[in-house]
């Protein structure tokens, strides 16, 4: 299902993303109270409205007005709008492309970037455009991110702010299980910000049956509080719940464990996290809150400190089985603090995969008596 612009913009807004204020217009009064300049757009389900009149830039309310009775009345490729999207205008830097979509062949997600933004993606030239692939796992890496802005030509301040929107966009695309998520132009106004000046976004259909928009609205909880912290959360059906630090140590641990009958119920890749007790903290409460049987945490550090994640561990204990993997700075004495909160600690990683299968077929156990 395409969402028009208004509902694809309403969608960004819920999730933190920058949007212009602006709302859909019922009534050329509405016009009278907002800030000018002030864009009047044609909401039609397709694109090129610019070229064919159905975006335009009004100074004034009349001029608004005006705009208002002749864009309600053009069709556009065969549409007349559905409604009229009236927003504060920004002043535009700089206009950048990017979308992300799934590509279901490759079972990959797909990551597109351009410094050509505001024209048509199929008409931009091929060396213009970044292309990356997202393993829909391990979720948009800071690599990649580095990777797409190597060569672009944004001020580095901005560059910055970019990764913080990008960051959020994939949030909200996995969050809200897109299909497509496309913002053309994402746009540096004058202010020095990025906003979303333009929105297309596909639901997949299997999560709208009924005419619901609100079941396909409806994010994982857990994914979008993770990504509400900075990390890429993965929720599954499974038993297992494994946090690690870094997407190489995270799909061998998935491999490893699912050759040992293992299922994973929740991924979740702390990344640069590490260094921060409390939020490590807040993440590990959201595993919690899933109810696996056993939580497997997996950190190989080369430069976080192992007693900082135990910390983050012991303070946040609850009545589930936890299995340790430390290796690092301070490793030992992670060790030791881990142990003495009743968990299992090791530095071996088959030791950690074992140890994790045994408590899960003694959680099973367990339960047979209890049954
Ligand atoms: P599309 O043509 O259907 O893709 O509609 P867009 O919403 O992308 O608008 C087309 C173009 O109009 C954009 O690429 C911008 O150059 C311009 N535009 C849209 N909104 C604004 C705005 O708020 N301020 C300015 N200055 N230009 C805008
Ligand atoms: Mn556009």
């Amino acid at each position: 299902m395409n969402l028009l612009e208004f509902e694809g913009k309403a969608l960004l807004r819920e999730s933190g993303i920058r949007v212009p204020p602006g709302q859909r217009v019922t009534s050329p009064d509405q016009l009278q109270t907002m800030h000018y300049p002030v864009v009047i757009k044609s909401q039609v389900p397709i694109g090129g409205r610019g070229k064919s009149g159905g975006i335009y830039v009004a100074d004034t309310v009349d001029d608004a007005k005006e705009a208002y009775e002749r864009i309600r009345k053009l069709r556009i490729k065969g549409y007349l709008p559905s409604a009229i999207l009236a927003e504060e205008a920004v002043q535009i830097r700089q206009e950048l492309y990017f979308s992300l979509s799934v590509d279901r062949r490759n079972k990959m997600e797909l990551l597109l970037f351009s410094e050509a933004g505001g024209m048509d993606i199929e008409k931009v030239d091929k060396d213009r455009i970044r292309a990356i692939n997202i393993d829909p796992i391990l979720g948009l890496q800071d690599y990649q991110l580095a990777q797409i802005l190597l060569h672009a030509t944004i001020e580095e301040k901005a560059k910055v702010g970019l990764k913080q929107v990008i960051r959020g966009l994939y949030g909200a695309f996995k969050a809200r299980k897109l299909e497509l998520l496309e913002i053309n132009p994402l746009v540096l106004d004058s202010a020095g910000e990025w906003v979303c000046v333009d929105a297309k976004i596909v639901v997949d259909d299997n999560l709208c049956h009924k005419n619901s928009q609100e079941a396909a609205k409806a994010p994982s909880s857990f994914e979008e509080a993770t990504h509400g912290l900075g990390v890429n959360g993965v929720e599954l059906e499974g038993d297992i719940a494994l946090i690690t630090s870094g997407a190489g140590a995270g799909l061998a641990t998935i491999d490893e464990l699912k050759s040992h009958g293992g299922t994973v119920r929740a991924f979740v890749d702390l990344g640069s996290l590490v260094y921060d007790k409390d939020k490590m903290m807040e993440v590990i409460e959201l595993v919690y809150d899933l109810k696996p049987k056993v939580v497997l945490f997996n950190f190989y550090f080369q430069v976080a400190r192992c007693d900082t994640l135990s910390e983050a561990i012991v303070n946040s204990l609850r009545d589930i089985p936890v299995v340790v993997r430390t290796r690092g700075k301070y490793e030992e004495e992670a060790r030791e603090m881990l142990v003495q909160h009743g968990c299992y600690a090791t530095s071996e990683f088959n030791d950690a995969v074992l140890k994790t299968i045994e408590m899960l077929s003694g959680e099973r156990t367990a339960h047979g008596n209890l049954g």
